[in-house]
């Protein structure tokens, strides 16, 4: 029996579909690290992961550390009979789970779930402490937790009221200055506080993340109210931080999860750069998420690809009827001009489109993408998911056939879950119109 202080557990995914492009938990991953350097003894099982030696079946990876989870067919909730793709439980069999969890003995478990329609996973979790460890108290963080609470306290009251369980809702260092008066750590400090990659079977990537926040609102998006003021961090941290992982875990791949990674350029993301290109580090950088195309000239351009920046999406929207103020087409063309000019081909580009709002225009999706495809850049369909407490969640509420407000699981973006009455062969028709453009400039760019 290993005795531990606490367990801490990334949950499945159910979902129509799932792909690890650098998805990690990172907020549960960095109160792994910061637990430890406490000295509290932990476990991480993480049931999303795809090099389990158990698995019945090794799922593909891909390029710069991406690839396929496990996942097995479930049935399709009710309310998605009209959508018409299958359903599944990404991760682990629960039959490992179960093995994972049987040699340990914990006084604490701590749980996340990152969108708020991935919901089941935790609820499942949920559902076994609560009957086979009913007086260990569980902890429980990520985004479905902040911007979901009541759905989280009502399942939670209705079918287990006795349960001790909290949300992680301050900063990780307060939080665990409160645990520190219920919990005396077991262990001694750990030598480092990074985020605990080194925890994974394997170390794919790592992700980085060198700022909190966005300063900019767009009508959809959560990240005002997930974190109401822009941090940046120190940048030599950062570098310290790429130069631990490289050096000693030898990791090739990092991901940045920031929102706005280029705001503040000069003083920040270049210094970094800079930083890592002074001290000889050659590794390959990836932006999952959006970068602002407004900020990008030659300059920035430039030193992006000198410091091995490989994957870069950038946010476009639309080409007209935009909601947001955080780009203008002037300014994008600047930017792919300034991109290809530095050396940057359409394999390392990429746009991502908003896809289902409230009363689509489904013709200007299309003129969206044939744009892209004259300026050389692959596009990505971002079908939009709308989050509770966003202007456009409202708005979706009174365009969607879902309950949206009482049942989370109704966001899920797949199911285009702000239109009445979703025209799928017309959505059909465009994903595969994006996904022929995406494929020509491959064959061009290997031929
Ligand atoms: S720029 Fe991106 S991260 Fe910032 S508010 Fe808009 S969508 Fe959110």
């Amino acid at each position: 029996m290993k005795e531990i202080d606490f367990l801490l557990i990334n949950p499945w995914i159910y979902d129509f579909s799932a792909h690890d492009f650098w998805l990690k938990p990172y907020g549960l991953l960095k109160l792994a690290g910061k637990l430890r350097k406490a000295g509290y003894k932990i476990h991480y099982i993480d049931l999303l992961d795809p090099f389990h030696p158990d698995l019945p079946k090794s799922p593909k990876r891909k390029l710069f550390g991406t690839g396929h989870f496990y996942k097995e067919a479930i049935p399709k909730p009710d309310f998605f009979r009209d959508v018409p793709r299958r359903f599944f439980r990404y991760g682990l069999p629960f039959s490992i789970f179960l093995r994972e969890v049987s040699g340990l003995r914990f006084k604490g478990v701590m749980l996340t779930c990152t969108m708020t329609y991935w919901y089941p996973g935790l609820f499942t979790l949920i559902d076994f402490f609560a009957k086979y460890f009913p007086k260990k108290p569980l902890y429980i963080g990520g985004i479905y937790a902040k911007l979901c609470l009541k759905h989280l306290e009502n399942f939670i009251e209705t079918n287990y009221p006795w349960l001790r369980w909290d949300i992680v809702r301050e900063d990780i260092d307060t939080f665990i200055s409160k645990l520190k008066e219920t919990y005396e750590p077991s262990g001694k400090p750990f030598s480092h506080s990074y985020p605990a990659f080194d925890l994974q079977r394997h170390i794919p990537y790592v992700v980085i993340l060198t700022s909190q926040g966005c300063p900019f609102s767009c009508p959809y998006c959560a990240s005002k109210k997930l974190y109401p003021y822009f941090i940046q961090h120190e940048p030599e941290e950062i570098i310290e931080e790429i130069s631990f992982w490289h050096q000693r875990f030898g990791v090739l791949d990092f991901a940045f999860y920031d929102d706005a990674l280029l705001v503040n350029f000069e003083k920040h993301l270049a210094v970094i750069l800079e930083g890592v290109l002074k001290r000889g580090l050659r590794v390959r950088f990836h932006t999952p998420n959006a970068l602002h195309a407004r900020f990008i000239d030659l300059e920035v351009a430039s030193l992006l690809k000198k410091a091995g920046f490989t994957t870069i999406r950038l946010g476009l929207e639309r080409i007209e009827d935009r909601l947001d103020q955080k780009v203008t087409l002037e300014e994008f063309e600047r930017a792919i001009y300034s991109l290809f000019k530095a050396g940057f081909n359409s394999s390392n580009l990429g746009a991502y489109i908003l896809f289902g709002l409230p009363n689509e225009d489904f013709d200007l999706v299309k003129r969206t993408l044939l744009y892209l495809e004259k300026l050389k850049v692959p596009p990505y369909l971002a079908e939009f998911s709308p989050i509770p407490g966003t202007p456009l969640f409202e708005l979706a509420k009174e365009t969607s056939r879902y309950p949206l407000q009482e049942e989370p699981l109704c966001h899920n973006n797949t199911t285009f879950p702000a239109l009445k009455n979703p025209p799928w062969e017309v959505i059909h028709e465009i994903k595969n119109l994006a996904r022929g453009i995406r494929a020509r400039f491959k064959t061009l760019e290997a031929s």
